[in-house]
Parts: C-alpha cells; structure tokens; sequence
C-alpha cells in the first residue's frame, strides 16, 4: 500500500493489510510533521503515522485572567 492509498484507509497494514495494529507509543513533532509509531501484529511490521498541521477546531475561550 502507497502512503496515499493508507492515507483512505488508515487502521490498515501497508504491508500485511491487518487491522491488528497498535501504537507502540512513541510520539514525535519537528514542527512540520507529528508522527505516531505503529505496530503491526500480525507481521510486526513498524511504520509511524505522519500527521500534517491543518488548522484548528473546536476553540474555546478561557476564563480571563
Ligand atoms: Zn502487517
């Protein structure tokens, strides 16, 4: 599976194509990317899932000082 084709379906293995996976919780940002390490089960394949900053949601204002 290409990035992009994991990109529309995501809680697959690109190499396996298992759903068995589960974050091996390492958790890294250089500012451009967030990536999230992967495990996969089945093969014990490791990949890290890249994130892309796209904006924000879901912004709440705080209590003034
Ligand atoms: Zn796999």
């Amino acid at each position: 599976m290409t990035p992009q084709e994991y990109r529309l379906r995501p809680n697959h293995c690109p190499l396996c194509d298992s759903t068995d996976l589960e974050g091996d919780g390492s958790d890294h940002s250089d500012g451009e990317w967030h990536t999230y390490g992967v495990l996969c089960n089945a093969c014990d394949a490791t990949w890290d899932d890249a994130y892309e900053l796209i904006g924000y949601v879901n912004l709440v204002q705080g209590k003034p000082n």
